[in-house]
Formats: structure tokens, C-alpha cells, sequence
């Protein structure tokens, strides 16, 4: 087992991951490579600097502090950047962060122990997300070891994206799979996706067969996987696998838009909206009419 690896975020009371009050920890790394992304923050498998300029008072302690003359507002991107942190450390405002450091599987336990009282009232967890947090297969796997010892309920929640071993390996030690789903046409899949989706659906059925606890996820993106023909293949697929036990639709949001300028990468300029509560409630009756249990968000 790998005793450490990139995190970039711990978030805790988290009611939207799992069951009851959870600790999300997310790891980095991602083979895929949505647009809509939440968390763009997650796709690239090192740290990387991230810049608030809303944040900056071009105090100049970020330049002052950083051995390579690389920082300052708007800067730290740049190729000579070494992502060695300390601008980060110097700003006083957090303008300047790192998306991503290496933390040691004690420390990440360290981190979810202290939550413990809020797992055992509401019958929450850890989960471990991403990016894919199975680009990390040997780290996640030392994780839910750890949790298991310690009594701390797991989840899972990943793309599928891993060897079938590698994949069942991890899956199979959590106590729930929180799995995405994005599309099911392997063209449609490929194109938005970047990645054909054999391995995912091939490891959705196998999953089913040595599992009994699976969420399906899946982000509802307008024009992008929102159709009917989409989500009845979808729910179709869902019905038939053993071990699904509920769909989640997720609303697609804009919050990325800022996260991609904080990583000073362009693109982020869609015009979709949110999906209205009408019409997520009428895709919820997609799957409800192929006898699932759904709900929106989560
Ligand atoms: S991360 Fe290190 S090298 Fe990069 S800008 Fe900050 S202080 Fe300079
Ligand atoms: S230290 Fe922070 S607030 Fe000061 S100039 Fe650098 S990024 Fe801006």
C-alpha cells in the first residue's frame, strides 16, 4: 500500500456525499476530462497554484517570499514556478493557495477522527472523491483500510475509470459507491468525455455482481446528456444492475466557472442555466418509472 498522496480538499459536514454527516476528502487526478467539471481544480494529478485576484491588495509579500522571483498578482503560473507553496504561505489574504499537497494516510485519519461524533449521530462517513480518486488506487486503498480499523463507514465516489482488478480491489473495501454515470452512446460519450465509456459500463456490471450498496450519480447538463433517449438507456441500465439502491440527478451549476480563473485557464465563458426544479422533477420521472428510487441532488 502507498502511505501518502495529493489531496486538495477535506470538506467536512457534508451532507451531499453519502448518508447522514460526512467527510469528503478529495483526491487529485483525473483521466477524464468534462468541461463542466465542478472541480477543474482536480483533473491535473499535481498541485497547482490557484489565484483569488478579488482577494489580492498587492501587498507584494507573495514576490518577497518566493525564492524564484515568480509571484506576484496575477502571477505564479508561470513555468518557473516550482509550486513549492511558500507565496502561499506569505499571502495574508489566501488570494494565493495551492489546489493540492501531499498529506500521509495518518493524516488524512488524523482529519476524519475528529468528525468521528458527528458520524456515529447521524449515521455519515468519510467518502473519498475526486477528480477519480482511483488515480490514487493505492493511497485510497491504505484510506479505507484505515477507516475500516477504525469504524469509520466509507463511500467511494468515482467515474469507474480503473482496470477492473484495480477497480473491484478498492470498491469492494468501501461501503458505498457513489457511481457517475454521463452518457451511454460511446460516440456522444467520447466526444464530451474525452474517454470511451467500455470500462465504465463493463465495471458498473461487475460492481453489481460483488456489491450490494451503488448510487448511481449522475449530472444533469443541459443539451449535453439531458435527453430522453440518454436518460431512459440510463435508467434501463440502472434497473437491471444489481446493488443499485438509489439515482441521484445532479443539477448542473456554474460554480467551475470561477475555479477555472482561479487556475488561470480560459474557457470558462457557457451560458447554460441551471436546470429548473420542473424540469429536474420531470427527469426524475424517467427513473422513477423504471421503478428507482431518485432524487434530486445529493
Ligand atoms: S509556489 Fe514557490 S516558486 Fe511558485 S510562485 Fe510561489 S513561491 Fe514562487
Ligand atoms: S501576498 Fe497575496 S495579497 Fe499580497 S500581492 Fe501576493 S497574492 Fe496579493
Amino acid at each position: 500500500m502507498i502511505d501518502r498522496g495529493i489531496v486538495f480538499n477535506i470538506q467536512k459536514y457534508s451532507i451531499s456525499d453519502g448518508p447522514g454527516i460526512r467527510t469528503t476528502v478529495f483526491l487529485k487526478g483525473c483521466p477524464a476530462s468534462c468541461w463542466w467539471c465542478h472541480n477543474p481544480e482536480s483533473q491535473a494529478p499535481a498541485p497547482e497554484m490557484t489565484l483569488v485576484e478579488g482577494r489580492c491588495l498587492s501587498c507584494g509579500e507573495c514576490a518577497r517570499a518566493c525564492p524564484h522571483g515568480t509571484a506576484g498578482r496575477g502571477q505564479g503560473r508561470e513555468a518557473a514556478c516550482l509550486i513549492c507553496g511558500r507565496c502561499a504561505d506569505a499571502c495574508p489574504t489566501g488570494a494565493r493557495r495551492l489546489a493540492g499537497t501531499e498529506m500521509t494516510v495518518a493524516d488524512v485519519l488524523a482529519a476524519l477522527l475528529k468528525d468521528r461524533i458527528f458520524y456515529e449521530e447521524s449515521g455519515g462517513g468519510a467518502t473519498f472523491s475526486g477528480g477519480e480518486p482511483l488515480c490514487q488506487p493505492g493511497f485510497l486503498k491504505a484510506l479505507l483500510a484505515g477507516c475500516r480499523e477504525r469504524g469509520i463507514r466509507t463511500a467511494v465516489d468515482t467515474g469507474g475509470f480503473a482496470p477492473r482488478d484495480q477497480f473491484l480491489e478498492v470498491a469492494t473495501a468501501a461501503d458505498l459507491i457513489l457511481y457517475d454515470l454521463k452518457l451511454m452512446d460511446a460516440e456522444r460519450h467520447r466526444a464530451v468525455v474525452g474517454l470511451d465509456n467500455r470500462m465504465v459500463l463493463d465495471n458498473l456490471a461487475a460492481l453489481g455482481a460483488v456489491h450490494d450498496t451503488i448510487w448511481i450519480r449522475i449530472p444533469i447538463i443541459p443539451g449535453v446528456n439531458d435527453d430522453r433517449a440518454n436518460l431512459e438507456a440510463t435508467a434501463a441500465l440502472a434497473a437491471r444492475t444489481p446493488g443499485v439502491r438509489q439515482v441521484n440527478l445532479l443539477p448542473y451549476h456554474r460554480t467551475w466557472h470561477g475555479k477555472l480563473r482561479q487556475l488561470g485557464r480560459a474557457g470558462a465563458d457557457d451560458a447554460i442555466a441551471t436546470p429548473s426544479r420542473e424540469r429536474m422533477e420531470e427527469l426524475v420521472r424517467i427513473f422513477r418509472a423504471a421503478g428507482l428510487t431518485t432524487i434530486i441532488g445529493g
